[in-house]
């Protein structure tokens, strides 16, 4: 069930750490802190390095390189900071809605830009009343034939991640109005607009959502209010197609988050393995009582199954099989471990761990998220139910073909 590490992934890795050491590791504390975002020339950088188009084709402008290589870049980045560890995942999206189901006038527009980072881009597929629920998505987006073919765009979008500092925003917006169409009403949109912190309003408006954590990225709250979007930013260029999309993004979204979580609690036990050594309580390094040495025993042990379980999911995607069943398991297996890690380490730090001195709060304040974005745990359970159950009922070994979540 391991993947192999080749010498490609082991100088990927090598190169990401050097980079995190030299320019996340000294900021990202003081940042987070002062609730400031990932500064703009990190971002320039990270684009430099190639890691917004890593798993694009060569012919695209990326770099060619498979599924693993990207969960690693995504840990190691994420070891440094979640929201440095973040940014990739907007472009991944993109990326994936763009070779799967663009036209080739969109790959060749859009995919070299996002490689390369002149194009950013941010997911806008929330809204206020439908999260996990995308079929109840109400977003419209009406064909106006008048003055060229165009779309308006009217309806609210919530948790929008980058939004302020993208140029593309992938828009999910209804585009037959009967609501009773549900997914099948659904069409996708790629969304330009100006980067910076002020919008447009009133066609598009943004207000920042305050949040406990990953606060080197902020999400909003946006308006769309006859927003313009030209008919040749209809992804595929068909209607109703938004929704089925979407799920190959899932895949790979789901295993670069999972190699996310891997990433942030790597940093909460490397922290309480330093932490532990060093605090001496009962005459005594609190690493010799027991408890504490079985506390970062177990710590190890569950990361060490949730990266492996990340690295599995990602070869499985590389050799070209289907990975929604394999991704899923990844993601909401890290995501928990993730928690029950960080939190653990704080711990281990005592009164110390709940002070912003210490990093450590900020893993586990980071390590929340996980169980909610890219899909929540209890619908990526609701996800792996299904399939092992149709699996079940065809008389195979628990892996049918059932859908991604909607
Ligand atoms: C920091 C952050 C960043 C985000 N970034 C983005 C982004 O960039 N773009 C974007 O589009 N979205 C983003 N999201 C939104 C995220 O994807 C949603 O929060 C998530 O899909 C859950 O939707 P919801 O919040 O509406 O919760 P709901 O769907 O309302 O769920 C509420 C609770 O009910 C549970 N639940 C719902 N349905 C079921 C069911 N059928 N069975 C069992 N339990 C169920 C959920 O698991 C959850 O515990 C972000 C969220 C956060 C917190």
């Amino acid at each position: 069930m391991t993947a192999t590490h080749s010498d490609v992934h082991q100088e990927v890795r090598r190169t990401v750490r050097e980079f995190v050491a030299r320019e996340i590791a000294p900021i990202a504390d003081a940042l987070d802190n002062a609730e400031a975002e990932i500064p703009m020339p990190v971002i320039r950088k990270m684009a430099g390095l190639g890691y917004f188009g890593l798993v694009f084709p060569e012919r695209y402008g990326g770099m060619g390189l498979d599924t693993l290589a990207m969960a690693i870049v995504a840990e190691e980045l994420s070891r440094g900071w979640l929201s440095v560890g973040s940014v990739m995942t907007r472009m991944i999206i993109t990326g994936t809605l763009l070779l799967e189901s663009g036209t080739e006038e969109q790959r060749q527009r859009f995919l070299p830009k996002i490689a390369s980072g002149e194009l950013l881009t941010a997911a806008a597929f929330t809204e206020p009343d439908a999260g996990s629920d995308t079929g109840a998505i109400k977003c419209r987006a009406v064909r106006d034939d008048a003055g060229g073919g165009h779309y308006l765009l009217r309806g609210e979008k919530t948790w929008c991640t980058f939004a302020n500092r993208a140029h593309v925003l992938t828009v999910l917006a209804r585009t037959d109005p009967d609501p009773s169409r549900r997914h099948k009403g659904l069409s996708m949109f790629l969304v330009e607009k100006e980067p910076g912190d002020y919008f447009h309003p009133p066609e598009l408006d943004g207000s920042v959502i305050p949040t406990i954590g990953y606060k080197g990225m902020k999400s909003y709250s946006l308006a769309f209010d006859g927003y313009r979007v030209p008919a040749e930013n209809l992804v595929g260029g068909e209607e109703g197609r938004g929704c089925y999309q979407l799920m190959p993004t899932y895949e790979i979204a789901r295993i670069q988050t999972a190699a996310r979580a891997v990433g942030v609690a790597q940093a909460a036990l490397d922290a309480a393995l330093r932490y532990a050594q060093e605090r001496t309580q009962f005459g005594r390094p609190i690493a010799d009582h027991q408890v504490i040495r079985h506390k970062l025993a177990r710590m190890a042990t569950e990361l060490e199954a949730a990266r492996q379980l990340c690295y599995y999911a990602a070869s499985v995607k590389d050799r070209g099989g289907r990975s929604d069943l394999e991704a899923g398991y990844a993601k909401v297996f890290a995501a928990e471990m993730a928690e029950r890690v960080t939190s653990e380490a704080l711990q281990i730090f005592g009164g110390y761990g709940y002070s912003r001195e210490y990093p450590v709060q900020r893993f586990w304040r980071d390590s929340r998220v996980f169980r909610i974005f890219e899909g929540t745990s209890e619908i990526q359970y609701e996800v792996i139910a299904k399939r092992l159950l149709e699996g079940a009922k065809a008389g195979g070994n628990g892996q049918g073909r059932g859908k991604g979540r909607s």
